[in-house]
């Protein structure tokens, strides 16, 4: 009989499992990395901004005026891709609004996928989906 070897355990079975999701998935939230929120005296720093947005293919002054026209703030992002509020936003306000924006101006309403461009023309403004194709007009921020 054949012993069951040492590594065949729990931990390698997770590590397969993921390994498979990509595969499987259909819409890529998961792929959006985490807001990395730090607050500085009175202000608030995403200091990935950039590199978030560029996951979801969106101007990062665009996500950004939308983020601070709700929470009616202050703010800038630097050539390093900070995004820098101009008043103290606790994580989960920001965290929030951020799957708000995601939910309106990246989601594909018909799909669900991540995986949209957005479009101007003039004031309208048109999500496409790369997935389906599917194409959506949403209010200009
Ligand atoms: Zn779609």
């Amino acid at each position: 009989m054949k012993m069951v070897e040492d590594k065949f355990n729990y931990m390698d079975l997770l590590d397969r499992l993921y390994e498979k999701l990509p595969e499987r998935r259909v819409t890529p939230p998961p792929d959006i990395p985490p807001l990395e929120i730090v607050h500085v005296g009175a202000q608030t720093k995403i200091r990935n901004f950039k590199n978030v947005c560029d996951v979801i293919l969106r101007d990062p002054r665009i996500c950004a005026r939308y983020l601070l026209k709700e929470l009616a703030a202050r703010g800038t992002i630097d050539e390093s891709g900070v995004f820098t509020i101009y008043s103290r936003v606790s994580m989960h306000t920001l965290n929030q609004l951020f799957k708000r924006f995601l939910d309106t101006y990246v989601k594909c309403s018909t799909c669900g996928s991540y995986q949209t461009e957005l479009r101007r023309q003039g004031k309208v403004w048109i999500i496409r989906c790369l997935a389906c194709g599917a194409e959506t007009p949403v209010k200009p921020i």
